[in-house]
């Protein structure tokens, strides 16, 4: 259930139906202020709408007062054990504060830095993580750990709501993908507070970003969760704010820049798909427009799956065939696959559209037309799926012999080729 209540974190609106917010904490010492801000940056412009910076020292608060100031995004302090740090961070104009009401030294305590606050209108994040509950929880924590950690996120909601503080988020982190999932989706039914998510030391950036995805996920589709940070153990805190990226494009909850999309290849791969898709993929972060680029790596199929993309690629020995919108644009040597896709993109989102040329088209589309039918009997994984995707619907129609069953046919059909191949004005792009 998504959260009612909204909060503002420096002009950000977390929560109450705003899009997820993306942030991402710095590594380095706050109190570097060169390499904090630089680090900032980076997130930035990744696409962090947020950034948290660790302060554990009276250092760490002097640099935070020019970071505030500096910062492109609003600035989280990260504050662990010492409520004075919360009071001085509110005091250099930190945009929130996070803080554990469980380690910061009681209620008297939480209650001057929700007092500081308040006075202030700086909004908080308060924090449970598994490894640090409260030590009245740690029988109920051995007996069911999701409801301990569901419990005491509560129990510190209590406590803020009897200090008469209600602007803030909760987060409820584990290092265990499934107990953050039903800890969260049980705390999204009890309280209506904007609810942080992340998956705490979740890993490197190949399984922290696996599981970090599985479980964010999860919770993101069934509409739980309002702003997200992905924990990686790299030093490039931008690579999180990428992930994240990547999640919620996923799961069309936002949108930015874009879309790479690639078939898994198989034994008729034609090209060197590895080097060619990291290089588009590459070149692609240059580009702020929502294109979506397709990567076939035959033309066995067709355009087939690939027809919604704005752009893509196919190739056969020698040559390839860049599409757009469904439609051949023109043939092109092999080696010249990926350079003359970016100028094809380039002159459509110059133009403001992509214009077909009546006799490239024409010949790229017999190309494209010879070697479908060449390879018409071809089970390629496209037609397979095609096939027991029309067997499903044949399937839950009752079966073409009304007892629910659905032969493969033996023989393939060949898809037909859209014949309209004369200029046509693509997709209108706006740039960001
Ligand atoms: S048959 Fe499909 S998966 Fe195999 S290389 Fe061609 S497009 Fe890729």
């Amino acid at each position: 259930m998504a959260s009612k209540r909204q909060i503002d974190v420096g002009g950000v609106k977390i929560g109450g139906g705003a899009p997820v917010a993306v942030q991402s904490m710095t590594k380095t010492e706050t109190a570097d202020y060169e390499a904090t801000m630089r680090q900032i940056h980076a997130v930035a412009e990744a696409g962090g709408d947020l950034v948290r910076c660790a302060v554990p020292r009276d250092k760490d608060v002097e640099a935070l007062r020019r970071i505030v100031l500096e910062s492109p995004i609003p600035v989280i302090a990260d504050i662990h054990f010492n409520y004075t740090l919360a009071l001085k961070a509110i005091d250099a104009g930190a945009h929130c504060v996070r803080l554990n009401p469980g380690n910061i030294g009681g209620p008297d305590k939480v209650a001057q830095v929700a007092d500081k606050a308040k006075a202030a209108g700086v909004p908080m994040r308060i924090g449970v993580n598994s490894g640090s509950l409260p030590k009245h929880l740690h029988e109920l924590e051995r007996e069911n750990s999701v409801e301990a950690l569901v419990r005491a996120a509560v129990e510190f909601v209590e406590l803020m709501e009897s200090l008469d503080f209600q602007d803030f988020k909760v987060s409820i982190k584990s290092t265990s993908v499934p107990n953050t999932i039903a800890s969260n989706r049980l705390l999204a039914e009890r309280i209506d507070y904007p609810l942080h998510l992340g998956i705490t030391e979740a890993g490197t950036k190949w399984s922290g970003s696996l599981k970090s995805a599985v479980g964010l996920g999860a919770l993101l589709a069934d509409g739980i969760g309002d702003t997200i940070r992905i924990s990686l153990s790299t030093f490039h805190a931008e690579e999180e704010v990428k992930v994240a990226w990547e999640v919620l494009k996923a799961l069309k909850l936002r949108q930015r820049g874009p879309e790479l999309i690639a078939c898994p290849t198989c034994g008729r791969l034609q090209f060197d798909m590895d080097t060619v898709v990291a290089e588009i993929e590459q070149r692609l972060e240059g580009y702020e427009e929502p294109i979506e680029v397709a990567v076939l790596g035959c033309a066995v199929n067709g355009i087939g799956e690939a027809s919604h993309a704005d752009f893509g690629i196919t190739g056969a020995k020698n040559e390839g065939l860049i599409f757009a919108h469904g439609k051949p644009l023109r043939k092109v040597p092999q080696d010249r696959l990926v350079d003359e896709l970016f100028v094809e993109i380039d002159r459509s989102l110059e133009r403001g559209r992509t214009e077909f040329e009546a006799g490239k088209a024409a010949e790229g589309a017999a190309w494209l037309e010879r070697i479908e039918e060449e390879n018409a009997d071809e089970l390629t994984p496209e037609r397979i799926a095609k096939l027991e995707a029309e067997a499903a619907r044949g399937d839950s129609a009752g079966g073409p012999d009304g007892n629910g069953a659905t032969e493969l046919p033996q023989a393939v059909e060949k898809a037909p080729l859209d014949e309209s191949v004369s200029p046509t004005e693509g997709r209108r792009f706006t740039r960001a």
